[in-house]
């Protein structure tokens, strides 16, 4: 099991079509640890009622909650995998933990973008509940305002996509998730994209990096 991790703040692109793709070119299996987590709570699991409160607040949830899920995953991908995970580890404890499951890191892609970009981006970010699909009301508009291109539903704003969540989620992102910088950079592991080129360019960069 080979693993590259994505690394950047909300809104970044990390949960973005550019980045699924990429995974996709690059044949590596996408792992995002906030779409499983909001699989659990939209399941009503036990996992998913406990990390609901701190998701909603644009908090981390607990460290062992979403390295459990996440060392499930590793635990059934057999065979030649090399998975992208995207969102995880999001401190340096959760890189420890995972260091720890004996996963062969294979390099770690920075998305940068400046925080005043972010906060335009998630503004206009617009979520399918039913089918996951992502659009921007600029960037990426759906065809029918409103309604998701590929499944019809109502389009909405996540809970913790509201002006003032994404704040705190940027003071989490700096707080906690900024040291795993430094962390894999001294492992030499860090690669650097810069996420603020428009889409094309910003998948081929992902592309380029992974
Ligand atoms: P994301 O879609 O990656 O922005 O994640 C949405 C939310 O899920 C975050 O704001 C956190 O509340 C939670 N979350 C996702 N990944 C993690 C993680 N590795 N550790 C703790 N909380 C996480």
């Amino acid at each position: 099991m080979n693993i590259v991790i994505l690394l950047g703040a909300p809104g970044s692109g990390k949960g973005t079509v550019a980045a699924k793709l990429a995974a996709e070119n690059a044949n590596l299996k996408h792992v995002s640890s906030g779409d499983l987590l909001r699989g659990a709570v939209a399941k009503g699991t036990e996992a998913g009622k406990a990390a609901k409160d701190f998701m909603e607040a644009g908090k981390l949830v607990p460290d062992e909650l979403i390295a459990t899920m996440i060392k499930d995953v590793i635990a059934e991908s057999t065979g030649d995998v090399t998975m992208l995970l995207d969102g995880f580890p999001r401190n340096v404890a959760q890189a420890d933990i995972l260091e720890k499951t004996g996963a062969e890191i294979r390099s770690v892609v920075l998305i940068d973008v400046p925080d005043s970009v972010i906060q335009d981006r998630i503004a206009g970010r617009r979520t399918c509940p039913a089918c996951k699909a992502g659009y921007h009301v600029k960037a990426l508009p759906p065809k029918v305002e409103g309604k998701c291109d590929k499944c019809g539903a109502d389009l909405v704003i996540r809970k913790d996509d509201n002006p003032e969540t994404v704040k705190d989620r940027l003071v989490v992102y700096h707080q906690q998730t900024e040291p795993l910088i430094a962390y894999y950079k001294e492992k030499g592991l860090l690669r650097v994209v810069d996420g603020d080129q428009g889409p094309e360019k910003n998948a081929e960069a992902f592309k380029a990096a992974m």
